[in-house]
């Protein structure tokens, strides 16, 4: 593993349980408080500020409330959320503790990827060490009313289900598919009740925020997006794997860090996310300018980009629920127009057709995961015209 420049991580060095006892000595709305004033954004990627969220929950009135850890980590190109729950599990177990008793939760559910099946056994072993040393339970540390216990719940390997909603419809038994919005989790979630969702990372980091306070977590990082943030970083570079940087570190700086100097384009937040090519690469990882639930893969100068497109929307064809046309359909459109372009079969008129059809997905489709399916073709297609336009069959006197 792999740190900014110096140590190990900072989940390493961080006291165990250190956050639970702050936060077991204070009132529900001062936990909130001191979430909210560390800017504290979900690192999932979509960057909801975790203190607004646990506030609606808090605010709901439910005498059964769920807080869910989403540890179906199925972005291409992240694996950090395996790392933090082989070696940090007890702070993202603290987390959820530390949420349960800010929103009034007694129950907690980690949702856990079906390929980590592997590591069920040391999560339960964690969880009745807990138990066992009253941090889970009744009375929590001595805190009259606390109760609050986590069992473990397994994913069955659905792209789909990292979406809160469809993760909720899974938890209850149903196929995994993207509810619509309103009414939020945090109102009616799990079985209809105020639940809170959060990252595994998200609520690591919670354990240390409680722990060294909200104004260390916002002395990092940028105005509107504070604190750290770790990486998955593979593809074409010299040391891949998973590292820590201050949220706002440029796009060339990571590289340099990574031994990926040489490369071409970067994709940001894996199939979903952003296709940056280099001429970008001043450009900064933060809420304001490219979000990232922290997959990095590295794209060296032999990279074929339309081969990197079509792999992509592969992966979307695979994943897609199916409950809505222009994820279900598009998919597989944008894909057949891909595979044309790599066979050189394709017009220019025709790409300007599947260039409609990706902005139309994004915005006509139900949920995240198709409204980004079409982004990594987009970003090709825009930064990328050299690579493309050598494919392209172009009628006489067609212009771009
Ligand atoms: S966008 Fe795709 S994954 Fe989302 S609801 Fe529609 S078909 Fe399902």
């Amino acid at each position: 593993m792999h740190n900014t420049k110096t140590g190990p991580l900072t989940f390493g060095s961080a006291r165990i349980n250190a956050g639970l006892q702050h936060a077991v000595k204070k009132h529900r709305s001062e936990i909130i408080a001191e979430i909210s004033a560390s800017g504290m954004k979900g690192r999932g990627g979509a960057g909801f500020p975790t203190g607004v969220k646990w506030n609606l929950a808090a605010a709901a009135k439910d005498e059964h409330k769920y807080v869910v850890c989403n540890a179906d980590e199925g972005e291409p190109g992240t694996f950090k959320d395996r790392v933090i729950l082989t070696e940090y599990a007890d702070l993202v177990f603290e987390g959820m503790s530390i949420a349960a008793l800010a929103i009034g939760a007694k129950h907690g559910i980690i949702y856990l990827r079906g390929e980590y099946s592997y590591l069920r056994p040391l999560l339960e072993a964690i969880l009745q060490r807990r138990r066992n040393e009253g941090l889970l339970g009744e009375n929590i540390l001595s805190r009259e009313g606390f109760t609050f216990d986590i069992e473990i719940r397994m994913g069955s390997g659905a792209y789909v289900c990292g979406e809160e909603t469809a993760l909720i419809e899974s938890l209850e038994g149903h196929r995994g598919e993207p509810r619509n919005r309103p009414p939020y989790p945090v109102d009616t979630g799990y079985l209809g009740h105020p639940t809170v969702v959060n990252n595994v990372e998200t609520l690591a980091w919670v354990a240390c925020i409680l722990a060294k306070g909200a104004h260390w977590f916002k002395s990092i990082g940028t105005d509107k997006s504070t604190g750290l943030k770790l990486f998955s970083v593979s593809g074409d570079c010299e040391h891949p794997g998973v590292y820590e940087f201050p949220m706002g570190i440029s796009v060339a700086d990571l590289l340099k860090e990574v031994g990926g100097e040489d490369a071409k384009a970067v994709q940001i937040g894996g199939a979903s996310g952003h296709c940056v090519p280099a001429s970008e690469f001043a450009r900064t990882i933060a809420y304001e300018d490219i979000p990232t639930g922290g997959s990095i893969i590295v794209f060296g100068p032999d990279r074929d980009m339309v081969d990197v497109s079509r792999n992509f929307l592969e992966f979307f064809v695979e994943e897609s629920c199916g409950q809505c046309t222009p994820c279900r359909v598009g998919s597989a459109k944008l894909l057949e127009g891909v595979e044309k372009l790599s066979k050189g079969a394709c017009s220019m008129q025709y790409l300007r057709e599947l260039r409609g059809l990706g902005e139309t997905m994004q915005l006509a489709s139900k949920c995240g995961l198709g409204q980004s399916a079409p982004n990594a073709f987009l970003s090709i297609v825009a930064h990328f015209k050299d690579e493309l336009m050598g494919r392209i069959a172009a009628a006489p006197g067609e212009k771009e």
